[in-house]
C-alpha cells in the first residue's frame, strides 16, 4: 500500500529526554503498511523494547490520524494512539473523534512517535511544521478542561485543537486515558499513563495546510453523496436525535449488560426505566453537534438544571456509560450518570477502566472481602453516587483506597488477596467493559481482542439486529449473524468484524457510520471506492479486509513478543461460566466444551495452532509480513 495522496506528510519524532524534535517523509512506511493504524503498529512493534516495563520511558507512545482523516470521506475524524499496554503488557491502543486528527494533517503529520521523559512536565505546540516543546508551568495537577482553557488562552489561535491528560494521567493510573478535543476520550489500555510516565501534559496543533487527493471531483462527489445518503438513514437519525444512549435500553431488555460488577445481566425495570425515559425524552439535552466531516451528529450539548446534579454540563454521553455507572455500579439516576461521567473527563479517567474496579471494590465490601478500616472509612454500597464520586478523586490521584484500584481490578484482586481475585471482571488484565454470556460472537470477540477485553476489536453488534438470514449470508457468508446465543459460524462472523474494524482504523472512519452499526450504512466496498478516489490506489473492499488482517497479525506480533499470553488466556472470566444470566435469556451462560470448540475454530478458520492459539511462520508469510514470520 503507498499512500501518495490525502496524507499529511511526515512523521514527527520528539525525544523529550533530549527535548529533541525531528521529522521524516510518512511515504517511505507508507510504502510497506497501510497508512494510520498500519505504520503506527509497525512502529510500535519496531521500536519498544524488549523487557521493559510498559511505563519505561524508552517506549514510544505514537499518535496517528488514519488515512482518509482530514479529508470530506464521512466520518473521517479519528486518531488512533499506541503503546505498550499498560494493563496487560502486551499490545494497547485507543482511539478517539473530535477535530485533532484533521488538524494534524493540515499542520503536515500523519504520526508524532514520543519518548523518553521530559525533566519537568512540558506540552507539544505543533504550528504547521513548527514544533515546540513546551513547560507546562501551571499546568500539571490541572483537569482536562482546566488545562484547555488555559491553553487556549496562552496560545490563542483560531484553529487551535488540543489533547491532554488529567491528574490520572500525571499519577500514572493504568485507568487514565487521553481527552481530545474537550471530551472525546481515547480510552483503554492505560495511554493517558503512557502519557504521564513521558511528563507530557498536553499537545497543541495548529495547521493551515490542506490535503490533496487524487481525484477531487469524483471524490467531492462520491463523498457529499454518501455525507447526504447518510443523512436520511434511519439509523443516522435515531444516533442524532438521542446519541448512543439509545441503544442501552435495548441492550438492557436482552438481559445483556453488566449489573452490580456482573452478578446480574438485566436492571431493574423501575431503574432502568428512569434512564431510557430520560434518553426518549432528551431530558437533559441542549443540542447536538457532531465531529469533524461528520453527518450523523450523535454528540449533544447537555445540562442538567435541576436537582442534586444541578449545573453539571458535558458534551456526550453514551450508552457504554449506562453500563459503566448506571448497570455495574447500580446508579439509576441519569444525572448522576453524567455527572460522574463528566468528573471521568475531567480527570482524564477512562470511564470503563476506573468503574469497573470500583465495581470490584463494591462486591467484595458486598461480600466482606474489603472492610471499613481498607477503605479509609468509606462504606462501599451499590447506587452511593458521593462515594463513586469520592473513589473517582481518589483513583486519580492514588490517594488511599484508591491506590488499590488505579491499576485495575486485577492488580488490586492480587495485592488485596482474601479470594477476591473471582470477582476482578477482566481479560488479560484489562477490565471489561461488556457483559459476554448471551451473545456468543460478542463473548469470543472480546476474549480474542488482541488488546484485551474490548469489542471494538470485533464485536458483532448484528447478534442484535432483526436481519434475515439470507442477509445475513449475502454480507458475512454465514447464516446465523443475527443468532444471539448460537455459537454456529461465530468464529467466520468475528474474523469478519475484526478485519472491517482494522479497516476503520487503518481509515480514521468513526465505527457508526459503517456495518457495525447497521446494515444501511457503509460497508467495505463504500470505503474502498472512497479510498481509491482519495489515494488514487485502486482498492475493493476485499483488498482492504485484507490489510484489516494485516493489522491484526502486526498486533499478535506485538503480543507474541512481549507477553507469554497463550490459549488460556482466551477464556472469558469464569464467572461468565458458572453463574448464568437472568432477564430474557435467564439461565444462558458460556458452556466451557462450547467454548473449547468455538476457539478451535476461531484458531483453525486462519490455520493458527490450536494449543497455543499463536499463528506460525507461515501464517505471517500469507498475508505479506514475511520480515515478521
Ligand atoms: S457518529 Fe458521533 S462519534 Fe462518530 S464521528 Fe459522528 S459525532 Fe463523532
Amino acid at each position: 500500500m503507498t499512500q501518495p495522496f490525502a496524507i499529511g506528510g511526515n512523521i514527527l519524532r520528539v525525544d523529550l529526554t533530549k527535548r529533541a524534535v525531528t521529522m521524516e517523509p510518512t511515504a517511505a512506511l507508507n510504502a510497506g503498511f497501510p497508512a494510520g493504524m498500519g505504520v503506527n503498529n509497525w512502529l510500535l512493534l519496531q521500536e519498544t523494547p524488549l523487557g521493559k516495563e510498559p511505563l519505561d520511558p524508552d517506549n514510544p507512545l505514537i499518535f496517528t490520524a488514519g488515512a482518509l482523516v482530514g479529508t470530506m470521506a464521512a466520518t473521517a475524524c479519528r486518531m488512533t494512539i499506541s503503546c505498550k499496554n499498560v494493563m496487560t503488557g502486551g499490545f494497547g491502543a485507543a482511539s478517539a473523534g473530535g477535530n485533532f486528527a484533521p488538524e494534524l494533517k493540515y499542520a503536515g503529520f500523519d504520526h508524532i512517535v514520543v519518548t523518553g521523559r521530559a525533566t519537568e512536565p512540558v506540552y507539544l505546540d505543533i504550528v504547521d511544521g513548527e514544533v515546540s516543546i513546551v513547560d507546562a508551568e501551571g499546568l500539571w495537577g490541572k483537569t482536562t478542561w482546566e488545562t484547555e482553557q488555559a491553553l487556549r488562552a496562552r496560545l490563542d489561535r483560531p484553529t487551535l485543537e488540543l489533547l491532554s491528560i488529567g491528574p490520572a494521567g500525571e499519577n500514572m493510573a493504568a485507568a487514565a486515558c487521553i481527552i481530545v478535543s474537550r471530551t472525546r476520550s481515547a480510552s483503554r489500555c492505560g495511554v493517558g499513563a503512557a502519557m504521564g510516565s513521558k511528563n507530557l501534559k498536553a499537545i497543541a496543533v495548529s495547521g493551515s495546510g490542506t490535503l490533496q487527493v487524487a481525484e477531487p471531483q469524483a471524490f467531492m462527489s462520491e463523498s457529499l453523496a454518501m455525507q447526504r445518503y447518510l443523512m436520511g438513514v434511519d439509523t443516522t437519525k435515531n444516533l442524532r436525535n438521542f446519541g448512543t444512549g439509545t441503544s442501552f435500553e435495548a441492550w438492557n431488555s436482552l438481559g445483556s449488560i453488566p449489573v452490580r460488577n456482573y452478578q446480574a445481566t438485566q436492571m431493574a425495570p423501575d431503574e432502568a426505566d428512569n434512564i431510557a425515559t430520560a434518553v426518549k425524552e432528551k431530558k437533559y439535552i441542549d443540542k447536538g453537534f457532531g465531529c469533524f466531516a461528520c453527518p450523523i451528529m450523535c454528540s449533544q450539548y447537555q445540562r442538567v438544571k435541576t436537582g442534586p446534579h444541578a449545573g453539571t454540563r458535558g458534551e456526550k454521553i453514551e450508552s457504554q456509560d449506562y453500563w459503566d455507572f448506571a448497570a455495574k455500579l447500580g446508579i439509576s439516576d441519569p444525572a448522576a450518570v453524567l455527572a460522574l461521567s463528566g468528573l471521568c473527563t475531567q480527570l482524564g479517567l477512562d470511564n470503563t477502566n476506573a468503574t469497573n474496579p470500583i465495581a470490584w471494590a463494591l462486591e467484595c465490601f458486598q461480600r466482606g472481602l474489603l472492610t471499613i478500616e481498607d477503605t479509609g472509612g468509606l462504606e462501599l454500597n451499590w447506587g452511593d453516587v458521593a462515594v463513586v464520586s469520592e473513589l473517582l478523586s481518589k483513583i486519580a490521584r492514588r490517594e488511599g483506597i484508591g491506590d488499590l484500584l488505579a491499576d485495575g481490578s486485577l492488580a488490586g484482586a492480587k495485592k488485596l488477596g482474601r479470594g477476591s481475585e473471582a470477582f476482578a471482571m477482566h481479560m488479560k488484565g484489562q477490565d471489561l467493559a461488556e457483559e459476554m454470556r448471551v451473545f456468543k460472537g460478542w463473548a469470543l470477540a472480546i476474549a480474542v481482542a488482541e488488546r484485551g477485553g474490548t469489542h471494538t476489536q470485533g464485536g458483532p453488534l448484528t447478534e442484535r439486529m432483526p436481519l434475515e438470514p439470507e442477509l445475513s449470508l449475502e454480507r458475512f457468508g454465514v447464516p446465523t449473524a443475527f443468532d444471539p446465543t448460537s455459537y454456529e459460524h461465530k468464529a467466520e462472523l468475528v474474523i469478519y468484524y475484526q478485519r472491517f474494524h482494522n479497516l476503520l482504523e487503518i481509515m480514521g472512519i468513526c465505527f457508526y457510520a459503517t456495518y457495525w452499526c447497521g446494515m444501511q450504512m457503509m460497508g467495505p466496498d463504500e470505503t474502498a471506492r472512497l479510498y481509491s478516489l482519495a489515494t488514487g490506489e485502486d482498492k475493493s473492499g476485499d483488498e482492504l479486509m485484507a490489510e484489516g488482517e494485516k493489522i491484526l497479525y502486526l498486533q499478535k506480533a506485538f503480543k507474541m513478543r512481549h507477553t507469554d499470553f497463550d490459549r488460556a488466556a482466551d477464556y472469558p472470566p469464569e464467572r461468565f461460566m458458572s453463574e448464568p444470566a437472568t432477564g430474557p435469556h435467564a439461565g444462558e451462560r458460556l458452556e466451557r466444551p462450547d467454548w473449547d470448540r468455538l476457539l478451535d475454530e476461531y484458531y483453525g478458520q486462519r490455520g493458527w495452532d490450536l494449543e497455543t492459539g499463536k499463528p506460525t511462520a507461515e501464517n505471517f508469510r500469507a498475508v505479506g509480513l514475511p520480515e515478521l514470520a
